[in-house]
């Protein structure tokens, strides 16, 4: 899709992954909308955006209250006119071994990581369906692809979405002419391990640092690729990993 003038939801936009993606895409030409729970996060962000000439909104909203969800596609089509796109990206990671029974964070894990996702596609698919296209992009991981210790609960939901990401392909692309795609990102530099209380993980991520990680820039960049294809090609999968990383 040509970016100029599309307006695309960003979840978790205030931070990491979502910052740099919302920035990338206000920089082709995107109108983005940009949604989390840390307002000033995203207020900054929104400057940085209208600074560079950007266009860009702000929802505060969490993405496992559905009716949050709903607020962010009204303000979106009420301010912009329309949704093209949605970036479900926000997500958690309180990697723990199992027998610790950290069952909270399961919980919250299993909430926003697949719930949150399926609230941001059933938020923003009424539009898209009227609109006759549009793109649906989730984040999910390298983790889909392969079990690291201490992250049982986070690479089943990150697979769930991957799977998620098939079956809704499957049934809109060829219906709708809605492309989706689904982005598995090797270890990135962001946030994302700040939630982790597992001191077990905490000293096992301490070898991690040695590696070159990726930055939130790159998987960017490959999410502009998904989209910037033209609608004839869907871009399923998009597997980016660290050189360094196993
Ligand atoms: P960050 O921690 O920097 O970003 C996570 C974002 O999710 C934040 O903007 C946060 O915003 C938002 N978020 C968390 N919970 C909620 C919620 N309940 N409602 C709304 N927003 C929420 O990490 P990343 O940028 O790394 O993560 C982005 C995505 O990339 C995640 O899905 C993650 O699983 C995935 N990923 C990351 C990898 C990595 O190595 N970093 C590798 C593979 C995938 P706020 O707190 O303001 O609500």
């Amino acid at each position: 899709m040509n970016l100029e003038n599309k307006v695309i939801v960003i979840t978790g936009a205030s931070s990491g992954i979502g910052a740099a993606t919302a920035k990338r895409l206000a920089k082709a030409g995107a109108k983005v909308v940009l949604t989390a729970r840390r307002e000033e996060q995203l207020q900054d962000l929104q400057e940085e955006i209208k600074a560079n000439d950007g266009e860009a909104l702000v929802v505060v909203a969490d993405v496992t209250n559905k009716d949050d969800m709903r607020q962010v596609a009204a303000k979106a089509k009420s301010t912009f006119g329309t949704i093209n796109g949605i970036i479900n990206n926000a997500g958690v990671m309180p990697l723990s071994y199992i027998d610790k029974l950290k069952t909270e964070e399961w919980d919250q894990m299993v909430s926003v990581n697949i719930n949150g996702v399926l609230n941001g596609v059933a938020a923003v698919l009424p539009t898209l369906m009227d609109n006759k296209g549009g793109h649906i992009i989730n984040i999910s991981s390298s983790a889909a692809h392969s079990y690291f210790p201490g992250g049982a609960v986070y690479c089943a939901t990150k697979a769930a979405i991957k799977m998620y990401s098939e079956g809704l392909r499957k049934e809109l692309a060829p219906k709708y002419g809605i492309n989706v795609t689904s982005i598995e990102p090797g270890f990135t530099s962001t946030e994302l391990t700040d939630t982790i209380t597992d001191d077990d993980i905490l000293d096992m991520m301490k070898d991690m640092q040695e590696m070159t990680p990726l930055q939130a820039e790159d998987i960017a960049e490959a999410i502009y690729y998904a989209m910037a294809q033209p609608q004839r090609a869907n871009v399923n999968d998009v597997y980016v990993m660290p050189t360094e990383q196993h």
